[in-house]
């Protein structure tokens, strides 16, 4: 039996010494269940990871409705992005981190160490930590749980205190699995004692994802530790339009990687720089389809765009939106808006200007901010203007135009013709520069961040007696480590024939033991 620890719906640990030995408890359970998972096979391991996986297919409906009722987002929302791209994900890391973890020669060592032989190893941290933000509640950490299981951790996880509901569904997902008894506990946490239970209570890394400020707050906490951890925070991403791009197909992009999940995606399109030439022709298409685009509830999958999930977002939104129109931005807003919820309507402002907040700012909202520029080197100028990094995309016809576009943006993923959906492709790794965090979520790298690597040297002549720098030691040891230094990197040819002598003479000295 797996571990719930709290209740649902309510907060039961309110101060910090409750709320530590809650974690710690957990954590002490996990490790002892992790020795038995260690000593399963792979295979064993994939299994049941695969069994998850097939209850989240089996579920997928339920599973769907809980995410649309915990967050506002709709059911096409919830099931494309959250649960399909989970099962898709599991599958891929029950085959796939086998060859991660596979042992693997170290190569490319020089003349003087030719004796030696290397591995690296890839060893599970022990138990990984992962707190997970609301806007994609069942994603974001059941990618973290399953990379984390397979490389042979244990997990403590605490979800968003909005989507606790979600964090219950994973919980008796996970279960299905047949883990040893405590490997993975959901504890029921408030995201203010969280950090600190999480950082002293034992865990051996911690994966964020989550905003900025918290971000910081946490690694300045993991410090005295040097506890690793793992950042997935914010963006602010651009959308490049060439002036040779299909105009339709980044008109459909851009709406929908701007305004899915009413635009509260880490990496939803927030800023469209689109070369002067297209410019009107572009914005015509985009308003022209934003037009059509439904909001409210669903009921019956007849809107595109549900809810925003907190009220403090749509707060923030507002504000973001009205600081926009103070200074001079014009707002085009589209589609009837129900009355009552935290529904806004898509948004396209034009004149955005660096003062303006929503420039600077990371808005999690269905809003976009287009713009004209006169070059593709403006458009880079533009897109990398921003203390966030996480990804960005550009739309061209012409591969190589985008390709070396591509290659000039300070974000951690670029996709061509296409924006945001890479979060879904468990093969590629997903992480940001600049102040969007710190190391790789999904694929190779992904999985090697739930381990730490080791290194086996091996020596492999074992008549050799000694290393030519090994004890006793003497002036015809020094010349001859000079001769190989000289031999190896001469100045000249008489340098290296000089070295290759002083070499050969003390090179003798590693077949004896006078
Ligand atoms: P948040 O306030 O940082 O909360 C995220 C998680 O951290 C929640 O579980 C929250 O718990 C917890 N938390 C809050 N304060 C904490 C603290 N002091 N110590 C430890 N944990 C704490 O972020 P959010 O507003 O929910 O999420 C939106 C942000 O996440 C956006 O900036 C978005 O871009 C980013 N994000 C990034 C990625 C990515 O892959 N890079 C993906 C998704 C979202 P409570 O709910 O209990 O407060």
């Amino acid at each position: 039996m797996l571990k719930l620890i709290g209740s649902e719906g309510t907060i039961m640990f309110q101060n910090r010494e409750s709320a530590l030995s809650l974690v710690k408890e957990a954590v002490g359970a996990s490790r002892k269940a992790q020795t038995l998972w260690l000593s399963r096979s792979y295979a064993d391991r994939a299994d049941s990871l695969l069994e998850i996986r097939d209850y989240i297919s089996v579920h997928a409906e339920e599973l769907t409705e809980c995410i649309s009722r915990t967050t506002g987002k709709t059911r096409i929302d919830a099931v494309s992005t959250e649960v399909l791209s989970t099962a898709m994900a599991i599958s891929f890391y029950a085959t796939e981190a086998r060859k991660v973890l596979h042992r693997k020669r170290i190569s490319g060592g020089g003349i003087l160490t030719i004796n030696k032989m290397s591995y690296l190893e890839r060893v599970p941290f022990g138990i990984i930590g992962i707190i997970s933000p609301w806007n994609y509640p069942f994603a974001i950490p059941f990618h973290e749980i399953a990379m984390a299981l397979i490389m042979g951790n244990g997990v403590i996880l605490k979800v968003a205190s909005q989507t606790r509901e979600v964090g219950v569904a994973i919980k008796k997902a996970v279960e299905v699995g047949g883990l040893p008894d405590g490997l993975f506990s959901l504890v029921d946490l408030p995201g203010t004692l969280a950090g600190d239970a999480f950082i002293n209570g034992g865990i051996d890394k911690l994966f964020f994802t989550g905003s900025v400020a918290v971000g910081k707050e946490l690694m300045a906490k993991a410090a005295p530790r040097l506890l690793p951890l793992s950042l997935e925070l914010g963006g602010n991403d651009a959308m490049i339009v060439c002036d040779d791009a299909d105009l339709t197909r980044a008109a459909n992009g851009a709406l929908w990687a701007g305004m899915s999940n009413a635009g509260q995606s880490c990496a939803a399109v927030e800023r469209i720089y689109v070369l002067a030439p297209v410019y009107e022709r572009f914005l015509d298409l985009l308003k022209k389809k934003m037009a059509r685009l439904r909001v409210g509830e669903d009921t019956r999958f007849d809107v595109e765009i549900g809810s925003l999930t907190t009220d403090e977002q749509y707060a923030k939104v507002k504000e973001l939106l009205d600081d926009a129109r103070e200074k001079g931005a014009l707002l085009h807003t589209y589609a009837e808006v129900p009355q009552s919820g935290r529904f806004i309507a898509p948004t396209i402002v034009e004149n955005a200007t660096s003062d303006m907040r929503l420039t600077n700012e990371e808005i999690f909202g269905p809003v976009v901010a287009v713009g004209k520029v006169a070059s593709d080197d403006e458009a880079v100028s533009a897109a990398n203007h921003s203390f966030l990094g996480l990804t960005a995309s550009v739309w061209s016809r012409n591969s190589a135009r985008a390709e070396s576009i591509a290659s000039r943006l300070q974000v951690g993923s670029v996709m061509i013709n296409d924006h945001l959906m890479s979060h879904g492709l468990a093969e590629t790794p997903w992480g940001g520069f600049k102040e969007s965090g710190i190391g790789r979520t999904h694929g190779h790298l992904g999985l090697e961040e739930m381990t730490q690597p080791r290194v086996i040297v091996k020596d492999i002549l074992p008549f050799v007696k000694r290393n030519m720098w090994w004890y006793p030691h003497d002036e015809r040891i020094y010349r001859g480590l000079l001769g190989a230094l000289r031999f190896l990197y001469p100045a000249n040819l008489a340098q290296r024939l000089r070295g290759g002598i002083q070499l050969i003479k003390v090179f003798a000295r590693t077949f004896t033991d006078e």
